[in-house]
């Protein structure tokens, strides 16, 4: 006995978990199944039914043949020309006749003799009794056999020649009726549905490897959102994680700074002010990091509120002042003369303000940054211009993406993450604004935020 191996069984086993886990594939394979079946089934009904019609009305068609010629053979039986004439010419008019044969007894004998045959090669011949002539004297409706000769199916009908008063027995009628052509018909019939059945078949295949490939997607799909979960769960972890020691970092180097007696040398004292600035470029990695994580994981909460953004604005211009001073950079605000309200989260505003402040600032060697505000239709829009190094419109169109960064001579000794902007435009586009710049290499940039204004 065939016994499945614990491999066999195991493949066995994963393939009838994978089904019951996806409906769908069972569902395919049912109807896999349930269609052929359905198929045959029907093929063999109507195989059944029609070949029990047409044999029976090709039975009753010999049957009918030999009723007709029963009359006129008892008349002729001695006349045996005209009978072979008949014959000769019924035979002639219905293909399906194979045979027709008029036997008569021999006097006094169970022997008969062929007086009129299709065959003419069998005139003459004598026929001993056979079953079906035997029978054939029995039943008044003669009898009907069906036969097989060279793969065609055929009806074999004898009938008793009787007549006058006492309604004597003169001899016998035999017929062969083929049944070739309506079994041609049918079998014609079911080698098309079978043809029709394969391309079901073929579709339904089609079909299902189809799903199977969709299914496939759909899983890597899932693993790749697993993976995505996994690396935004890692990015917060690691900058939650180096926070607190970045934050000793810090407030250790503040007290090493404001001690009065540490008397450093010049050397040391520049290695202690290049540890503060990286220091600030750590936290400032990390807190990017940790924003990123914050709207990945839709972990960003926004207080919306109606008010004048003025004010903010101005506070922002004056807490980035040093750092323009220390580039020998103008500053300057020119905001909107009229009041205005916004509806947006006023730390956030006050965030991406200051982000594109410190951009416009760390992109701009000489000149100026303009700070200047608008409004414009139900639109308040905050422009922050520079006269920096600006960026050409290819750069433009990848600017807000993550981790972006222009690479060309006048960014190579700038530090960055290449978050900022990308931060800057999940922030506002979660307030319902929008950010866009305009630029030209070598002239300077213009950062444009829009945020929705209420009407009093
Ligand atoms: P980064 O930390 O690199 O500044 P951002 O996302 O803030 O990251 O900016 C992405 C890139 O866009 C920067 O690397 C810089 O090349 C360019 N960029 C941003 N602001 C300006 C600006 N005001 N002028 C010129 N280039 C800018």
């Amino acid at each position: 006995m065939a016994v499945l191996t614990k491999k066999e069984l195991d493949i066995f086993i994963r393939a009838f978990h994978y089904i019951k886990d996806n409906a769908v594939i069972g569902y395919s394979l049912a109807l896999l199944l349930l269609v052929p079946a359905a198929f045959f089934y029907n093929n063999y009904r109507i195989n059944i039914k029609y070949g029990e019609a047409i044999d029976e009305i090709t039975r009753q068609k010999a049957v009918l043949v030999e009723d007709v010629l029963n009359k006129y053979a008892y008349e002729k039986i001695n006349d045996r020309e005209d009978l072979q004439e008949t014959v000769s010419r019924i035979k002639l008019d219905n293909y399906e006749i194979l045979s027709l044969s008029i036997l008569k007894q021999k006097e006094g004998q169970a022997a008969y003799e062929v007086i009129a045959s299709s065959n003419q090669e069998t005139v003459g011949t004598e026929v001993s009794e056979s079953n079906q002539i035997i029978f054939a004297q029995k039943n008044k409706e003669g009898i009907a056999q069906l036969d097989e000769a060279a793969g065609s199916r055929f009806w074999r009908v004898t009938k008793a020649i009787r007549g006058g008063d006492e309604n004597e027995l003169v001899g016998f009628l035999e017929m062969s009726l083929s049944l070739a052509e309506p079994d041609a018909t049918m079998n014609e019939a079911i080698s098309l549905s079978y043809k029709v059945l394969a391309i079901v078949v073929l579709v339904l295949v089609l079909i299902m490897a189809n799903q199977i490939r969709l299914l496939e997607i759909a899983l890597s799909l899932n693993r790749l959102m697993e993976v995505d979960k996994m690396k935004d769960m890692f990015i917060s972890m690691a900058s939650h994680e180096l926070r607190a020691p970045l934050t000793a970092i810090k407030g250790y180097l503040e007290l090493l700074r404001e001690k009065d007696n540490l008397n450093l040398d010049d050397e040391s004292s520049r290695y202690l002010d290049n540890i503060v600035a990286s220091s600030h470029r750590l936290e400032h990695l990390v807190e990017d990091m940790l924003e990123v994580s914050r709207l990945e994981g839709n972990r960003f909460p926004l207080e919306f509120s109606d008010f004048d953004p003025d004010p903010l604005i101005k506070q922002s211009v004056e807490e980035m002042r040093s750092q323009a001073i220390k580039k020998g950079l103008a500053l300057e605000y020119i905001p909107y003369p009229l009041p205005a309200t916004v509806r947006a989260d006023t730390s956030r505003v006050k965030q991406v303000v200051v982000n594109l402040i410190g951009n416009a600032l760390k992109y701009t060697e000489k000149g100026s940054v303009k700070v200047t505000t608008a409004v414009k239709k139900d639109t308040f829009l905050i422009t922050v211009a520079d006269t920096g190094i600006g960026i050409s419109s290819e750069e433009q169109a990848n600017l807000f993406q993550k981790f972006y960064r222009v690479k060309n001579e006048k960014t190579r000794d700038i530090s960055g993450t290449g978050l900022g902007l990308w931060i800057t435009m999940e922030t506002v586009r979660r307030m319902k604004g929008k950010i866009t710049v305009e630029s030209i290499e070598g002239v300077g940039s213009h950062f444009t935020i829009n945020l929705p204004l209420v009407k009093k």
